[in-house]
């Protein structure tokens, strides 16, 4: 049977094929579980009709992949952009069952969105949209089958509006979401927590890759990419700790900050991007002589130095040239924040930067570096079936512990399962450790669960 293209699904797949090939050498009796985790459990797919402000009818495709429940329910964000198809949405769906096993939280993997676009509709328009995406949504899930939560497009307004269309549908006030209001059951940190998480990743990694850059230190050069909920507190991380941002990006363009960009400027990107703004009109807010904006640009080759390189808007947003551009300006740590935010080629050009030895590059990949925001998300389940909330010190101690507990799983099954003679200086590969490590614990509550023998 042919199927349809789904290229960023089957890159996505090609990944882990590649990263398990050692493990399943050893272990051929998993290559079953492997061909049936391929496989979403369920897909939905649904109409959206909304009415927008003219009064007229609008449509736009909604879609729920529920992939995997072996380690909970579904859960994973609802991402609501144009671009968003059923090839996109299996991709993150895969990809989130890895992540939330590496969380050692209880939760299967989902994704779900709309190709509808929140850009320049009014809130009534967002509301209305959706009020009628859950209108069907709602049937599929529920605090014990499927939680979702934001990503790209739904935000804190989105998860209200949704929130408040499911609690009118079911007349339950319950944890079916996450990302909810601090103040109506929602998780302290858990806006800031996939770029604080992703920088505590960060923190473990630079003792090995690069001491001399700590981030700690107003030498050390980060590039951040994205302007976005990710990228925002990344960045808000980063200059708390000490370290220079040099760069954000947004889907028009890429401002680049020599000097550094202040906690300032940061929050005020926020409010920009609260408006639906872009970073071309930085001018209004950021002193003008300080900052370069590049119109259609990403950041990766506009910089001369960079040492630790922090993707953070979207999927295949460094190619294999931006890459090598990475490397020739000394970068030493790359961190997704995006999902799969490195094409194939990057990732290659990164990897054999580390099998190279000392001086080269460590890459995390998105599953295992950006597992804070999905980790806060189970900690926020967790408070609403206790009725409590926890204190944001609190919350921020348990995702540091999430985090560094992701990184020696990631670093002992990489260590363990790279099939590479780990040489001196050679830092073992954070790619297979966190593709393995994920699969191993998927596959064995699955054959625990009769799922496969
Ligand atoms: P937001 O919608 O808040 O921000 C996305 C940013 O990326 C925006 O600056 C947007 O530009 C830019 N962007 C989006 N699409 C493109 C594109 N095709 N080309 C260039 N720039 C683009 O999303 P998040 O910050 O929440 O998500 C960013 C990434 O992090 C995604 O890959 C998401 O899946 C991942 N992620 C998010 C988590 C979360 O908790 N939010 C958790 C784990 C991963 P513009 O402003 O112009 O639209």
């Amino acid at each position: 049977m042919v199927l349809p293209s789904e290229p960023e699904f089957e890159q996505a797949l090609g990944e882990l094929t590649l990263s398990i090939g050692p493990f399943l050498a050893a272990n051929p009796s998993y290559q079953k579980a492997f061909e049936i985790v391929q496989i979403p459990e369920r897909v939905l797919q649904f109409r959206v009709v909304w009415e927008d402000d003219q009064g007229r009818a609008q449509v736009n495709r909604g879609f729920r992949v529920q992939y995997n429940s072996a380690l909970g329910p579904y859960k994973g964000g609802l991402r609501l952009h144009p671009s968003v198809n059923l090839s996109i949405l299996k991709f993150l769906g895969f990809e989130q069952t890895f992540k939330n096993a590496l969380t050692g939280l209880s939760m299967g993997g989902g994704k779900g969105g709309s190709d509808f676009d929140p850009k320049g509709k009014s809130d009534g328009e967002i509301r209305r949209f959706c009020v009628a995406f859950m209108s069907e949504l709602f049937r599929h899930i529920g605090q014990d089958t499927d939680v979702p939560a934001g990503d790209i497009g739904t935000g804190a307004r989105e998860i209200g509006f949704l929130f408040g269309a499911y609690k009118k549908l079911r007349n339950e006030f319950v944890g079916v979401l996450t990302g909810k209001g601090a103040h109506w059951g929602g998780s302290f940190i858990r806006p800031e927590a996939t770029g604080y998480g992703l920088i505590y990743y960060v923190e473990h990694m630079i003792p090995l890759a690069c001491p001399e850059y700590p981030l700690t230190s107003p030498t050390t050069l980060v590039a951040i990419s994205g302007a976005g909920n990710v990228a925002q507190y990344t960045a808000l991380k980063v200059i708390e700790l000490g370290a220079t941002v040099i760069s954000l990006s947004d889907s028009r363009g890429a401002l680049i900050a020599e000097e550094g960009f202040s906690k300032e400027v940061i929050e005020k990107v926020g409010s920009l991007k609260l408006k639906g703004g872009y970073l071309e009109s930085y001018a209004e807010f950021a002193p003008e002589e300080q900052y370069k904006y590049y119109p259609g640009q990403r950041p990766w080759t506009l910089l001369p130095k960079v040492h630790i390189a922090l993707p953070g808007a979207t999927q295949n947003e460094v190619s294999g040239e931006e890459a090598e551009a990475l490397v020739k300006a000394g970068v030493r740590v790359v961190a997704e924040g995006s999902n799969m935010g490195c094409t194939a080629e990057a990732i290659e050009v990164f990897e054999a930067s580390r099998r190279q030895g000392a001086g080269g590059v460590w890459y995390a990949p998105g599953k295992a570096s950006n597992c804070g925001g999905v980790a806060v998300s189970g900690l926020e389940m967790a408070q609403n079936s206790q009725r409590l909330t926890w204190t944001p010190a609190e919350v921020d101690a348990k995702l540091k512990g999430i985090m560094g507990s992701c990184f020696e799983t990631c670093l002992n099954a990489g260590t363990k399962w790279s099939g590479e003679e780990l040489t001196e200086g050679v830092l073992p590969s954070l790619l297979y450790g966190a593709n393995v490590a994920g699969f191993i614990k998927v596959a064995n509550a699955m054959k625990e669960q009769g799922e496969w023998w």
